[in-house]
């Protein structure tokens, strides 16, 4: 596979350090507030690669951190008047469900930064021993100037006098010495630790370092992250990790684009932000986001707009109905059958995964088998031996895709599915057409096909 190295500037053949291994960390959210779309584009990214590397026969050992202390998640639990604790489990137990309705699978762990302060100590001693970092009335810091490779990944250059930042986050065109380790003050309030430091809090950046190494050990495959995170919090995680163990922290870096609303910048104050929730709200199923994200390489902008998102609401629904039809096939056809469309489809789907992860043609190769299966289907002419072959191959792109996802239908809907049946037996039409609403309104719909039989799937308001 080849993949898009941000520290090299180019697509590079990816080798795992183990054989058949893949350690690969994602900087996950920091749960201050709902997590929005364009944290979700990044959050199925780092799904799709994980599938990825699976389908190719890697096993992956995957960590996403949850930031839940820093500037920000102070600021906010302080604003909702509770606990850093109790606000920080509330987002990440919503950021987990909003996850499980994109169908995303779950990650090897997710390490809370508030669980890892020693190990966060004990790097950040080590480097006040090495002299990469020192101490301050506020904090301590680490020394930018001491650290050679200090922009190898960024490109940012360090001229002149370096100034101090205490801030999480902070302008991204200037070097600065960062904060390992923050002195307490009284806007921290409860939240502070002690240990082998000076009563305070860490920094942002320690804890990716910290986590990383402890989860996947010094040296990993893979970083992931949005761009935003290139500087100073990537730049940053390598110059304490490698100035620590004195060995590469990661191999290959990749970074995803960014989620434009109507070709801008999501905000607040635009009133272009969506969560999963709104999107939930308005009526959509949110596997159509995952579809719409899909369709989008990770290295390109995805330009957001809800009527876009329909189209791949409709398009889903779509998937799913020509699927469920093809299940209910009984009577196909025996003996030999050409597969290769199938196969070369299936090809497709492999080399352009291969490819920098190019999903926008893995989802073209899952339409084509699709298609080829639409056409022989209305022809009636389709074979067993195709049938199973073309079954088997979409089972294992959604492997990858992870699209399709099964639901239950609950028992008082087939029951009314059955009910209709009956009543369409006895031509009673009007009745019939009342329970098919009936259906509607518990959020499921009825395809009829030939001798009566018929399909149950889950309604979606923007549908086919
Ligand atoms: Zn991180």
């Amino acid at each position: 596979m080849e993949i898009y190295n941000t520290l090299n500037r180019k697509k590079e053949i990816f080798t795992p350090i183990n054989k058949n291994e893949v350690k690969m960390y994602c900087c996950g959210p920091t749960v201050h507030d709902f997590a929005h779309i364009g944290n979700f584009r990044a959050r199925l990214f780092f799904d799709v690669l994980k599938r990825v590397f699976i389908f190719l026969g890697y096993d992956v050992k995957q960590v996403i951190n949850i930031t839940d202390v820093d500037d920000k998640t102070i600021k906010n639990s302080k604003k909702a008047n509770m606990k850093l604790r109790d606000y920080t489990e509330m987002y990440t137990k919503f950021y987990m469900e909003d996850g499980n309705k994109l169908n995303i699978t779950p990650a090897m762990v997710y390490p809370k930064a508030t669980e890892h302060i020693a190990e966060m100590q004990k790097i950040i001693i080590g480097l006040l021993e090495k002299g990469y970092a020192y101490e301050s009335e506020d904090g301590i810091y680490y020394d930018v100037s001491k650290f050679s490779d200090y922009g190898k990944l960024s490109g940012i250059e360090l001229s002149g006098e370096v100034s101090r930042i205490k801030q999480d986050e902070y302008d991204k065109e200037t070097a600065s010495d960062f904060a390992l380790w923050k002195k307490w003050d009284k806007e921290d309030g409860e939240v502070y630790w002690t240990g082998d430091l000076p009563k305070g809090r860490p920094g942002w950046h320690i804890e990716c370092s910290a986590m990383s190494m402890k989860y996947l050990g010094e040296t990993i495959d893979i970083h992931s992250g949005a761009v935003d995170l290139i500087f100073p919090h990537n730049e940053n995680e390598i110059a304490q990790s490698e100035a620590y163990t004195g060995k590469r922290f990661v191999n290959y870096w990749a970074h995803l684009e960014h989620l434009l609303v109507n070709g801008q910048k999501m905000s607040k104050s635009l009133k272009n932000f969506y969560t999963i929730r709104d999107l939930e709200k308005f009526g959509f199923d949110p596997m159509s986001f995952r579809l719409m994200v899909i369709d989008h390489n990770y290295r390109t902008k995805l330009d957001f707009n809800l009527d876009g998102l329909k189209k791949y609401e409709k398009t889903l629904d779509g998937i799913e109905i020509d699927l469920a039809t093809f299940k209910t096939l009984e009577t196909l056809m025996h003996g030999k059958e050409d597969v290769s469309p199938i196969l070369n489809a299936l090809e497709k789907f492999r080399k352009g995964l291969e490819d920098d992860l190019n999903t926008h043609i893995a989802l073209e190769a899952f339409f084509e088998v699709i298609n080829v299966m639409n056409e022989k289907y209305s022809n009636g002419k389709l074979s067993k031996v195709f049938y199973t072959t073309a079954l088997e191959a979409i089972e294992k792109m959604n492997s990858v895709l992870g699209i399709l996802k099964d639901y239950e239908i609950p028992k008082k809907v087939i029951e009314l599915a059955e009910k209709r049946k009956s009543l369409r037996k006895e031509n009673a039409w009007d009745l019939a057409d009342g329970v098919r609403k009936d259906i509607l309104e518990e959020g499921f719909k009825i395809i009829d096909l030939k001798n009566s039989e018929y399909i149950i799937l889950r309604n979606r308001k923007y549908g086919r």
